[in-house]
């Protein structure tokens, strides 16, 4: 038997759980040391291999 509210529900908490309170980077998934800055949406790690590839330089 078909509950459409609880057939419902389920989808609405399916749509929860897809909708990241959290981030995640989006290279390597680890949610751990996110840079939230400028909606880069990676880590730490992450971050300073791309600053690389997008052309930032660290000058020292
Ligand atoms: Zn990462």
């Amino acid at each position: 038997m078909i509950n459409p509210l609880k057939a419902k529900m389920k989808a609405e908490q399916k749509k929860r759980d897809l909708a990241p309170t959290q981030q995640y980077c989006k290279n390597c998934g680890n949610n751990k040391g996110m840079i939230h800055r400028y909606n880069i949406n990676l880590c730490r790690r992450c971050f300073k291999e791309f600053a690389e590839m997008m052309g930032f330089k660290k000058y020292s």
